[in-house]
């Protein structure tokens, strides 16, 4: 069956982040079907035809996953070329497994096209390796959203696991994560690098101690990367530059 809907990852913002797949089926849509954390600069590499669903949950006015998958499905039937952009990585906290569930079970033919994460290329574009030979063997990646009926992440436990944290939509519960991972015996001097924004012109990032990352301002979309590698700053642009 050749795919009707493509389930792409749009990478963290930057549209040269974009895979060569990605902007491909961006450029041949009927369709695209996007979130809220999808830039202008990715959605102009759509077809001038293409019609643009913005479905971006925000506060206040948010678009239930149900509503959206029927979308997709119903979409799908039409007939047309239709690509469903998500921010990062579909399957990394996008809710493409439950999209790909919904367009199964109603026998409509898609793929997945990956994305560059933003728990890994926010983390690079402050400078910070999630892994560094002799200080960090290993990286888990969280969610720092409670949500009501889903298990919560057992920050004490994660404490003890070593390597490095990174946090995706982590930035209101930032108090609660911090006071956890010390209690679990993290050391509050750890260090902490919070990207903002990471890879568009809006980019900023703020350093601290764990024990300072509560008092830190930090506005959403962030990744929090906690651990010893978060002192690193392994980059030589002072300011960012290119096409965003
Ligand atoms: N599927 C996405 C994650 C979706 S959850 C991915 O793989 O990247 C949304 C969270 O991702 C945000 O709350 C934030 O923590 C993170 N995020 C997305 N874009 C970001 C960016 N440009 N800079 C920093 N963090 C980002």
């Amino acid at each position: 069956m050749t795919p009707r809907v493509a389930l792409v990852g749009a990478g963290p913002g930057d549209p040269d982040l974009l895979t060569v797949k990605a902007a491909r089926l961006l450029a041949a849509a009927d369709v695209v079907v996007h979130d809220a954390l999808v830039g202008d600069g990715v959605l102009a590499l759509a077809a001038p035809h293409a019609e643009l669903i913005d479905v971006g949950k925000r506060p206040g006015r948010p678009v239930p996953q149900e509503l959206i998958s029927s979308l997709l499905v119903e979409l799908g039937r039409s007939g047309k070329r239709v690509v469903r952009l998500k921010g990062g990585d579909p399957f990394v906290f996008g809710r493409g497994g439950e999209e790909a569930q919904a367009l199964l079970a109603a026998g409509i033919a898609f793929e997945v096209v990956p994305g560059i994460t933003s728990a890994v290329a926010a983390p690079a574009a402050a400078g910070v390796p999630v892994t560094h030979r002799g200080v960090a063997a290993s990286f888990t990646v969280v969610t720092g959203h409670r949500r009501a009926g889903e298990p919560d992440v057992d920050w004490r436990s994660l404490a003890r696991v070593g390597g490095t944290v990174v946090v995706l939509m982590g930035v209101s519960e930032r108090a609660t994560i911090a006071a956890e991972l010390m209690a679990g015996g993290l050391d509050p001097a750890t260090p902490v690098a919070a990207v903002q924004s990471a890879t568009t012109f809006d980019q900023v990032v703020a350093r601290c101690r764990l024990d300072e990352l509560a008092a830190t301002p930090i506005e959403p979309p962030a990744t929090i990367v906690i651990g010893p590698v978060a002192a690193l700053a392994l980059t030589t642009d002072a300011v960012r530059a290119g096409a965003r």
